[in-house]
């Protein structure tokens, strides 16, 4: 079987805008969508052939962390060598703590205004505008990359649409990435097969493993700095957020929230 590391922990965040087949909010990402169940096992199965691939170099305890809106993955399908994390609401810090070896994110969109970004927004397409974290603007996966990072856990794959992948590489250098899609525009994008797209993400989970000790932990000094900018339909949001002793409030739509700790922070605003 080659090479191997050695028994590992690892941890799985998944999203489902970033599956390859996934190609719209409404028909394959909402549970009221047509083809939503068909996204759901589409997802289910990259999950698959990452702890797939995780498994052949020494994986043994995996925590898949079902992170999409209302969940996006099927029970059934799960791999039985993983664990799963599920329901609502979905607590931090997501089944983190220190000892896990590396962290995965699979099915990841980039953040929200990235030019050819399918699918891309931050936390929400509806209510939020713009993030950042010590005056660095993130999406979904700097946010992940730094909670994994407080735990001192590496994340060591991101795979996704190509605009994400990009994303994943300025935050992560030599992180391992898997480009499954590319989007045209916020709607469209040119994807790879599901098939294709499995065995990709098999050869880079392997491969990110292989080579987890040369990847940082993503480390977000304290104090930190995290600052939420809201759409202007959700300005009252921002204005009720505001109101908190602990926020300060940066422009009508835009609130910040200052602590010592980073989980504290974030358990804040959500
Ligand atoms: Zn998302």
């Amino acid at each position: 079987m080659g090479a191997q590391v050695g028994k590992l922990k690892v941890w799985i965040m998944t999203d489902l805008e970033g599956v390859a087949g996934v190609f719209s909010f409404e028909g394959h990402a909402s549970s009221k969508g047509r083809w939503y169940d068909l996204s759901r096992r589409l997802l289910t199965q990259e999950v698959n052939a990452a702890i797939e691939g995780a498994l052949e170099v020494g994986g043994s305890d995996v925590l898949v962390v079902d992170g999409h809106g209302e969940g996006g993955i099927n029970a059934e399908e799960l791999n039985p060598e993983a664990r799963l994390l599920s329901g609502r609401p979905l607590l931090l810090p997501w089944g983190l703590e220190k000892g896990f070896d590396a962290a995965f994110i699979i099915g990841q969109h980039a953040m929200a205004g990235v030019e050819k970004a399918h699918l891309s927004h931050t936390e929400s397409h509806v209510s939020v505008q713009n993030v950042w974290i010590n005056g660095k603007k993130v999406g979904e996966l700097g946010m992940i990359a730094a909670i994994a990072g407080y735990f001192g856990v590496p994340l060591v794959l991101a795979t996704g649409d190509r605009a994400a992948c990009i994303e994943a590489l300025s935050i992560v250098p030599g992180i391992e990435t898997a480009a499954v899609k590319e989007g045209l525009s916020h709607g469209a994008a040119v994807s790879i097969s599901p098939a294709r797209s499995r065995s990709l993400i098999k050869e880079k989970a392997r491969a990110a493993l292989l080579k987890k000790d040369e990847i940082k932990p993503y480390k977000v000094r304290p104090p930190v700095e995290l600052t939420v900018e809201y759409t202007e339909a959700y300005k009252a949001s921002a204005e009720h957020l505001a109101s908190k002793p602990w926020a300060e409030k940066v422009d009508a739509r835009t609130v910040r929230i200052r602590d010592e700790d980073l989980l504290e922070a974030f358990g804040k605003w959500f």
